[in-house]
C-alpha cells in the first residue's frame, strides 16, 4: 500500500485519513500504522524523494547568482523547498491591514514532508512552566495537559528521530532521560568565545538540541522502548534505523539530507510507515473540506486532485487534520454546513483565533579576535552547536523585566562555504579597499562574524486572528484566509531587550556592530510569520466554550475529528515548536488507537 492514484481512493475503506505529511501528519501516520491502523495520507504538494532529489552536494558557485536568495527561492537556490515559500503561485492569502506592523507573512511548503524538509532542526522540549503560563502570570492560556503528560512522548520522539543535546539541569529547560539524546557535536571556536563572554554576563550557553544524528541510532534497544510488545513494529524500525547514516558535518541541512542523517518526515516517518503496508499516500491532493455523515460525525474529506483538477472524496472512521496550523484552520472554516454554519468544530467561535508566531530579532557582530585564524574545518552543524536558554525566570517573576515571557538565543559563526554575499557589504570594515588590499581584507574578515538571533514567546491576543476572506479563492476554487496581526508590548519590548543583549555580548567579546542595537521594539521585531512558527487557531482546553478541541485534540463538536499540528497550541513558548508538535501527535495517535480498540471510533 504505497503511493496511489487519487481516483482510486473512493473505493477504499480506511481507519484514518491524515491530511498533511509534515511533522504532525508524518508522526501521526507513523504512530498509527506501526500499531496496525490503515491510514490514507492526503498531501497537497507533490511527491518528493530526498534520496534522489536533494541538492545536498551542490555548492553555491554551481547555481545561478551563486545560489543567492530570490523571491522564488528565499532561502537560496538549493533550499529543499519545492513549490512553496512566502508566495505560492495561485494560492493567495490576504492581510486585513496595510499597516506594516500588522502584516502577517505566511510561509507554506507544498511538497511531501512539508516544511520538515528544510527546517532548522532545532528541537527543544517545552518546560513545565510552558504548559501552565496563565497560572504563572495571568496572561494567555494554560494547556489542559502538563509537562508530565507530554514527557513520555518527548522521550519517544527523541529516540525515534535522533536529537543531539545535553542535560544541564537548568530551570524550565528539561533534561531527557538516559538514552534519549545523542552526544552533541564539539563547539566551534566562535561558540567557545560566546560561551566564555556570555558567562561573564550571567548568560548560560549550552549544547543546542537538534534533530541530527551524531552517531548511529541504537537500533538494538530503542525499538522495544518505542513499540513495547509489538515485534512487527520493532523489526521495521530497527531495520530502518540501520539504514540511516550519521552526519558528516559538511553540507547545509536546509538543502535536505539524502543520507537521512537529520529529521525530515520524508526520511524518518514515512519510510517505516510505508513499510508496514498500512499506509496509502496520495500527493497533489488539496483537501478543501471535511465531510459529515447524517449523524454529524466526520465521514471523510473532499479534496481537489490537482493533476486532473477534479473534486474527489475519501472516507474513513476518523479524520485527522495536520495540514500546518493555519491550513488546518482554513479547512475547518471552509467546512460549512447547516449544522455548522460558521465552520466545523467552531461552536466556541474560536476557530482562527489567537494565532501566534515566535518573536524574532537579530544582530550581527564582527569579532577582531576571530580575524585571520589559521584555516581549519569549521563546517560543523549548519546552525546551532550551542545556544542560550532563557535565563530570566526568577528575575521576571520578581518584576525585573518590562515584558512577561522569555526568549532563547541562537547564534552562528565560523567560516561557511562562501556564496555571492559572503564578502559583500564589507565596506564598513574595509573602507572601500580594492585589489590586493581587498583580497587581504576578505581573508582577514572571513569567518569573523557572529550572528545572534532571539526566539521569544508571543502571548496570544484577541487582535491576532484569521477568517475566510470574502469572495477570494485560490486556483482550486477554495476560499482563502485573511489575517489580522498585532504584537503586544510584551513582544516588542522583548525584541528591544534581545537587541541590547546581543549588543552587550558583542561588546563583551571585543566586537564591533555594523549598526547600533534597535531600542524601539516595534522596529526591532521581525514581522509576524517571519520565524515560520505558525501556531494556534484551534486551541485545546478543558472547556468546550473556551477551546476548539479537548485535551486529546479531539473536536468538542465532532467526536471523530482530531487535529495534530500546531493549531491546537494554547501558547507558544520560546522553544521552537516542532518537537512538541511531534510528541503531541504521537500522544493523540495513542488516544485514537485506544478509541478504535474500544470500538468508540
Ligand atoms: C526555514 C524554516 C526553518 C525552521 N526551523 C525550525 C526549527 O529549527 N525548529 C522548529 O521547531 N521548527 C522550525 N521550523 C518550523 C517547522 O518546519 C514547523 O513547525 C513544522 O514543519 C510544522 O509541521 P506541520 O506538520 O504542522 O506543518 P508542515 O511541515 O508545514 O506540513 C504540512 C503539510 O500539509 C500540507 N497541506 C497544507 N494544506 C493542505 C491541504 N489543504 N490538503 C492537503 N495537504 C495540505 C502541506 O503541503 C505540507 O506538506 C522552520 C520552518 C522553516 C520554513
Ligand atoms: S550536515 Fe549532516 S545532517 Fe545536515 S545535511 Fe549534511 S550530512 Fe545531513
Amino acid at each position: 500500500m504505497p503511493f496511489i492514484e487519487a481516483k482510486t481512493v473512493s473505493a477504499r475503506a480506511y481507519d484514518v485519513i491524515v491530511v498533511g505529511s509534515g511533522a504532525g501528519g508524518g508522526q501521526m501516520a507513523y504512530s498509527l500504522t506501526m500499531e496496525g491502523a490503515h491510514v490514507l495520507m492526503l498531501e497537497a504538494g507533490r511527491k518528493y524523494d530526498p534520496a534522489t532529489e536533494t541538492a545536498m552536494f551542490q555548492t553555491p558557485e554551481m547555481a545561478p547568482l551563486r545560489g543567492s536568495a530570490t523571491p522564488e527561492k528565499p532561502f537560496g537556490f538549493y533550499d529543499a523547498t519545492i513549490d512553496g515559500g512566502w508566495d505560492v503561485p495561485g494560492e493567495p492569502y490576504a492581510c486585513a491591514s496595510d499597516e506594516q506592523s500588522q502584516q502577517f507573512k505566511w510561509w507554506r511548503a507544498r511538497m511531501l514532508g512539508g516544511r520538515t524538509n528544510h527546517w532548522g532542526r532545532v528541537a527543544l522540549r517545552n518546560g513545565p512552566y510552558d504548559f501552565k503560563p496563565y497560572s504563572r502570570d495571568g496572561l494567555g492560556f494554560d494547556w489542559p495537559i502538563s509537562y508530565e503528560d507530554m514527557a513520555p512522548y518527548y522521550d519517544k520522539v527523541e529516540m525515534l528521530v535522533g536529537i543531539y543535546g545535553s542535560n544541564e539541569g537548568l530551570e524550565n529547560t528539561p533534561d531527557s532521560p538516559e538514552g534519549c539524546l545523542l552526544p552533541p557535536p564539539k563547539p566551534l571556536v566562535s561558540d567557545l568565545l560566546v560561551k566564555k563572554h556570555g558567562a561573564q554576563l550571567g548568560l548560560p550557553t549550552i549544547a543546542c538540541h537538534r534533530a541530527v544524528l551524531t552517531q548511529p541510532l541504537d537500533y538494538k534497544n530503542i525499538p522495544a522502548k518505542l513499540h513495547p510488545g509489538n515485534a512487527f513494529a520493532q523489526d521495521i524500525i530497527s531495520r530502518d534505523m540501520q539504514r540511516r547514516n550519521p552526519c558528516f558535518w559538511a553540507t547545509p541541512c536546509g538543502q535536505g539530507c539524502s543520507i537521512r542523517a537529520n529529521y525530515q518526515s520524508t526520511t524518518v516517518h514515512l519510510p517505516p510507515a510505508l513499510e508496514t503496508g498500512k499506509l496509502d499516500i496520495v500527493t497533489d491532493a488539496m483537501v478543501a473540506e471535511v465531510l459529515l455523515d447524517k449523524t454529524g460525525r466526520a465521514a471523510g474529506v473532499r479534496f481537489i486532485d490537482k493533476r486532473s483538477g477534479r473534486s474527489r472524496e475519501a472516507r474513513a472512521r476518523v479524520v485527522v487534520l495536520a495540514a500546518s496550523a493555519f491550513e488546518t484552520v482554513r479547512i475547518l472554516l471552509n467546512s460549512r454546513s447547516t449544522r455548522f454554519p460558521s465552520g466545523l468544530a467552531n461552536s466556541s467561535d474560536l476557530v482562527g483565533k489567537y494565532l501566534m508566531d515566535t518573536v524574532g530579532s537579530s544582530l550581527l557582530g564582527q569579532i577582531p579576535a576571530l580575524e585571520n585564524l589559521p584555516p581549519h574545518n569549521e563546517d560543523g552543524a549548519t546552525w546551532g552547536h550551542l545556544y542560550m536558554p532563557w535565563w530570566g525566570y526568577q528575575a521576571q517573576k520578581a518584576g525585573k523585566f518590562p515584558f512577561a515571557r522569555g526568549y532563547h538565543v541562537e547564534f552562528v559563526g565560523g567560516r561557511r562555504l562562501p556564496d555571492f554575499y559572503t564578502m559583500g557589504g564589507l565596506e564598513w570594515l574595509s573602507k572601500g579597499s580594492y585589489g590586493q588590499k581587498f583580497r587581504e581584507d576578505a581573508r582577514r574578515y572571513y569567518g569573523s562574524m557572529i550572528s545572534f538571533a532571539g526566539r521569544g514567546e508571543m502571548i496570544p491576543n484577541k487582535d491576532t486572528y484569521c477568517e475566510i476572506a470574502p469572495e477570494a479563492k485560490d486556483k482550486w476554487g477554495i476560499p482563502v484566509l485573511r489575517f489580522h496581526w498585532k504584537w503586544s508590548e510584551h513582544e516588542t519590548r522583548q525584541a528591544a531587550h534581545m537587541q541590547k543583549t546581543f549588543a552587550d555580548l558583542i561588546a563583551a567579546m571585543g566586537g564591533r556592530l555594523r549598526k547600533p542595537p534597535e531600542a524601539d521594539g516595534a522596529r526591532a521585531i521581525e514581522p509576524g510569520g517571519s520565524i515560520i512558527h505558525e501556531l494556534g487557531g484551534a486551541m485545546m482546553g478543558n472547556d468546550p466554550h473556551k477551546s476548539v478541541v479537548d485535551k486529546w485534540c479531539r473536536s468538542w463538536d465532532v467526536k471523530n475529528l482530531y487535529l495534530a499540528d500546531g493549531s491546537v497550541f494554547p501558547s507558544n513558548a520560546d522553544k521552537n515548536p516542532t518537537l512538541t508538535i511531534m510528541a503531541n501527535a504521537w500522544r493523540v495517535a495513542d488516544h485514537i488507537l485506544d478509541g478504535m480498540r474500544r470500538k468508540e471510533l
